[in-house]
């Protein structure tokens, strides 16, 4: 029988290529951003239909919420896993909101039967042109829509527009909401907004569809969004807090700019206009402007993101200056000037969290993360941050002693996540001493195909193992002879099977557990 090194599994879970994953991270709309967990564009876009790499999710999701340019909704299709091995049925997306001026940009859904941590997308290449991808656990999600009066507050708009078209929320076609939570604005984070620049209002009305129906949030997280016209749009009110840093909210003023920025500039009357509603915001509010008030989304929060595009990004001190330029906009004239843009933007920081085996949620604390001489510790959740890594191929190495050392590459600037599971070591007083390997599953007793994810299994001979998901074990490198094995699981008795193992094959020990 073809012998499979025990840990293979969890090396299928580290393919987890593609764009920076973005999480969801806790609940309540300080926590949430508009990082997406894809985006994708044309030829990018394109190649990761045909290809198909396995994403993972970061946290165990229960809904996709797709915002996609294509001609018909079937253009793409998502298949989902548990465990980056058992994979769902290619599921079509569920279309949930069209602009009735442009039939091929729509936002949709795919509902999950159970909680999943990896996707792929598979389609038609050069059909689709745009696609945005957020995996959400519904559990975290506001249902905005429960016992909730919508209302279009009357907002500040006087103050608005001096010297560019204010459009305001009665303008684009908002959706009445009733948002809860103040701003009290102290600052202002720039975005932007990794969809098509074109049909910039209709785009706006299909993030705001977007961001209540498959985000869940109550309104539009960003306070303002600006078009390459110069066309500046009401947000969600200024007198609430947003939803576009996750992690940063409190206190901060959203703006994003309509549009991909990574690899294109922002045009000239787009950061003129940002400038004076930065102008206004500080007259305002009162925020004198700098570098330490006016930051780019990949500069807060608690996700790695390239927000707002690299070319955005590399426009903020003269942003901050030509606002600081526009009459009412020094926020009391104390501010001093703005300071030189950083030469190294091309250093980034590296997150993600490390967990047991194959499960995600038994999290490791205290493993090392290094990337080339920088280095860091998991905290007790299995998270890290590690800043100041630069853009590269890179090979990042994760070790906890009583586990196997993971090596894994990336493509760091592409994707800045790193999950993945270690393996227990050989139990140190049984080490491997033999060619002899154990394999089962562990189920439910009288349904062999009702298995029990994430069991623990317990040979006699010291070797421990974590059944996978679907209820699956494999373990190496044994010496021969007679062993019991025990598996145990949640709410369920445990039940011992003797087996006799043998060098250079493979034994069945699966174990039944009863409820
Ligand atoms: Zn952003």
């Amino acid at each position: 029988m073809k012998q499979v090194p025990w840990f293979a599994n969890l090396l299928l879970g580290m393919v987890a290529a593609g764009t920076a994953a973005g999480c969801t991270v806790g609940s309540g709309d300080p926590l949430r951003g508009d990082e997406p967990s894809l985006a994708l564009h044309d030829d990018a876009l394109s190649r990761e239909l045909q290809n198909s790499p396995v994403h993972h999710a970061g946290l165990p999701f229960s809904r996709i919420g797709v915002m996609m340019d294509s001609d018909a909704a079937d253009d793409v299709e998502i298949a989902t896993s548990t465990d980056g091995i058992t994979w769902s049925a290619w599921q079509h997306i569920r279309v949930r909101h069209v602009e009735a001026n442009q039939r091929s940009a729509f936002n949709g859904e795919i509902r999950l039967a159970q909680p999943a941590n990896f996707f792929k997308l598979r389609g038609t290449p050069n059909k689709a042109s745009f696609l945005r991808l957020d995996t959400v656990d519904d559990e975290r999600a506001i249902d905005w829509e429960d016992g909730e009066t919508p209302s279009n507050a009357a907002l500040v708009t006087a103050r608005f527009g001096n010297g560019y078209t204010f459009r305001t929320r009665a303008d684009w076609g908002a959706k009445a909401v009733n948002c809860s939570g103040s701003l009290n604005p102290k600052k202002i984070t720039i975005h932007h907004t990794d969809t098509p620049a074109s049909n910039p209002q209709a785009r706006v009305r299909s993030i705001q569809e977007y961001h209540r129906n498959d985000r869940h949030w109550c309104d539009i997280g960003y306070h303002f969004l600006v078009d390459e016209a110069g066309i500046v749009y009401e947000g969600r009110s200024i007198n609430t807090i947003g939803a576009h840093a996750g992690g940063a909210n409190t206190g901060n003023i959203g703006i994003a700019l309509i549009g991909s920025y990574n690899n294109q500039d922002p045009t000239t009357a787009q950061m003129a206009s940002t400038a004076k509603l930065v102008a206004e915001l500080s007259d305002k509010f009162n925020i004198a402007l700098s570098r330490s008030t006016v930051k780019g989304h990949r500069e807060v929060g608690t996700t790695s993101t390239d927000c707002p595009g690299n070319r955005t990004f590399a426009k903020l001190a003269s942003l901050i200056a030509a606002a600081n330029g526009t009459p009412g906009g020094s926020g009391g004239g104390t501010n001093p000037p703005p300071p030189e843009e950083p030469t190294t933007s091309n250093l980034v920081t590296v997150d993600g969290f490390i967990y047991v085996g194959m499960n995600p949620s038994e999290r490791l604390g205290g493993a090392t993360v290094s990337i080339g001489t920088k280095s860091t510790t998991t905290r007790s959740d299995g998270t890290f941050s590690l800043p100041g890594i630069e853009e590269r191929i890179q090979t990042i190495s994760i070790t906890k002693s009583g586990y196997v050392d993971v090596r894994v590459n990336r493509n760091i600037g592409v994707s800045t996540w790193v999950s993945t599971g270690l393996a227990k070591q050989a139990s140190p007083t049984n080490p491997g001493t033999g060619t002899a390997s154990l394999q089962g599953v562990i189920y439910r007793q009288g349904n062999s195909s009702d298995r029990i994810g994430y069991a623990t299994i317990e040979v006699s001979n010291g070797r421990t193992a974590t059944a996978d998901a679907n209820g699956f074990y494999i373990i190496n490198d044994m010496a021969p002879g007679a062993v019991t094995i025990t598996a145990a699981a949640p709410s369920f008795a445990t039940n011992s099977v003797t087996r006799t193992l043998t060098s250079g094959t493979t034994e069945w020990g699966s174990v039944p557990l009863q409820e």
